[in-house]
């Protein structure tokens, strides 16, 4: 599992963001993760308060936002959801795809509470 390390690596690079922008807090942070990247969206959200625990970013939300795994297939061209498709060309079952969406994994946002009045 090197989800933990992954964690640790955003939460370091958002530190990084606030401290360089001032920020006083951060109040959700969104994260894109792509279904075809070796990353698991259910352990990063049971690792993520583990990993914030002790830093500037303990009180902020985690958002996951998964990109939909979409490949071309190499036979005939189409455009399928390699997942729901069991990894095969839904038209000519040829297994060969290229990828062209779901591999992604990054910081998408950094949401910031709008200044009011409230604490
Ligand atoms: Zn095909």
């Amino acid at each position: 599992m090197h989800e933990l390390g992954i964690v640790l690596e955003v939460v370091k690079q958002v530190e990084e963001i606030a401290r360089v922008n001032n920020l006083a807090k951060i109040d959700t942070l969104v994260l894109q993760i792509g279904e075809l990247s070796s990353i698991v969206p259910y352990y990063i959200e049971e690792l993520y308060p583990i990993a914030v625990e002790d830093s500037f970013l303990r009180d902020t939300l985690l958002r996951i936002e998964t990109i939909p795994g979409i490949g071309e297939c190499s036979s005939c061209g189409l455009s399928y959801h390699v997942k729901d498709s069991d990894y095969k060309c839904p038209d000519c079952k040829g297994s060969e795809w290229t990828v062209i969406t779901g591999t992604e994994f990054m910081i998408k946002e950094i949401l910031i509470e709008s200044s009011g009045c409230q604490s």
